[in-house]
C-alpha cells in the first residue's frame, strides 16, 4: 500500500482552479472504500474554545476556508479501492441569517464546505426558552435530512458536524440516497418528524486507527 496522492490545499483563494478537482477525485462514488475527516489543530482550538454546554444556546456554523484531501490506495486491482482522508486547516465564521437551538440558516461560498454545531441540549421543538442540557437529544451526531440535502445541493466534498467538545463528524452526499430510492416502495416514506429519540454519541469516529496522512508523501 502507497500514500500516493499528495495532499492539496483549497484555501479560498484560487479556489476557481481547483473546483474541478474538489468536485471530481474525492467525490467519486466508484472504487471509494473509507472517507476519514480530521479537524486539525487550529480549527479545532477555535470549535472547542466556542463550545458551551449552556442550555440556552443556538447552533452556530462555519465555513471551511482552507482544507485537503488525500488518497490512500487500498487497492490497485479491481475492485480497484481507495481512502481519502479530509483535513480541514481553518475555519471562519459563517453569516447566519437565522439560527435556532435544532437548526440554522447560513451558506457558505461556492468551494467553502460547512460545518455546524449540534447543541447538547434536548428542547421542545425549536423554541430555545425550554432547552435544557443533556437529555435524549443532546450530542445527536447524525446529520439531519436537512443538512444532507443542503450538502447534495451544495455539492461539497464533505461537511461537519461539531456533536460535543472534542467530537467531530464528517458526512458526506454518499449517506444520502437518491430520493427515487428513498420514495420507492409502499410503506418507505420517509418520516419527517422528531426522530432522535435515543441518538446518542460518545466515541469520535473520524479519527482513523491509523492515519495514512501523517505517513510519507510522493508527489503524483
Ligand atoms: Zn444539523
Amino acid at each position: 500500500m502507497t500514500w500516493t496522492v499528495g495532499s492539496m490545499r483549497f484555501g479560498a483563494r484560487g479556489l476557481m482552479a481547483v473546483l474541478a478537482a474538489t468536485t471530481a477525485a474525492p467525490r467519486a462514488a466508484t472504487g471509494q472504500a473509507v472517507r476519514l475527516g480530521v479537524v486539525m489543530d487550529l480549527p479545532r482550538q477555535t470549535l472547542e474554545a466556542a463550545w458551551t454546554n449552556a442550555p440556552q444556546q443556538v447552533e452556530r456554523a462555519y465555513c471551511v476556508t482552507d482544507w485537503s484531501y488525500g488518497v490512500y490506495h487500498v487497492s490497485r486491482v479491481a475492485p480497484i479501492q481507495d481512502d481519502t482522508v479530509f483535513r480541514v486547516f481553518a475555519i471562519r465564521d459563517a453569516d447566519v441569517s437565522n439560527a435556532g437551538p435544532s437548526a440554522v440558516d447560513f451558506e457558505c461560498p461556492d468551494g467553502m464546505p460547512e460545518l455546524h454545531v449540534h447543541t447538547p441540549t434536548t428542547c421542545m421543538g425549536d423554541d430555545v426558552t425550554t432547552c435544557v442540557s443533556g437529555g435524549l437529544n443532546a450530542y445527536s451526531c447524525q446529520p439531519s435530512r436537512g443538512d444532507l440535502e443542503k450538502l447534495v445541493r451544495r455539492r461539497d466534498a464533505f461537511a461537519v458536524l461539531q456533536c460535543d467538545l472534542h467530537a467531530f463528524r464528517f458526512y458526506y452526499a454518499s449517506e444520502y440516497p437518491t430520493p427515487a430510492v428513498v420514495a420507492s416502495g409502499p410503506g418507505s416514506r420517509p418520516r419527517t418528524g422528531n426522530l432522535t429519540p435515543a441518538m446518542r454519541y460518545n466515541e469520535p469516529v473520524t479519527q482513523p486507527a491509523t492515519d495514512p496522512g501523517s505517513g510519507s508523501r510522493s508527489s503524483p
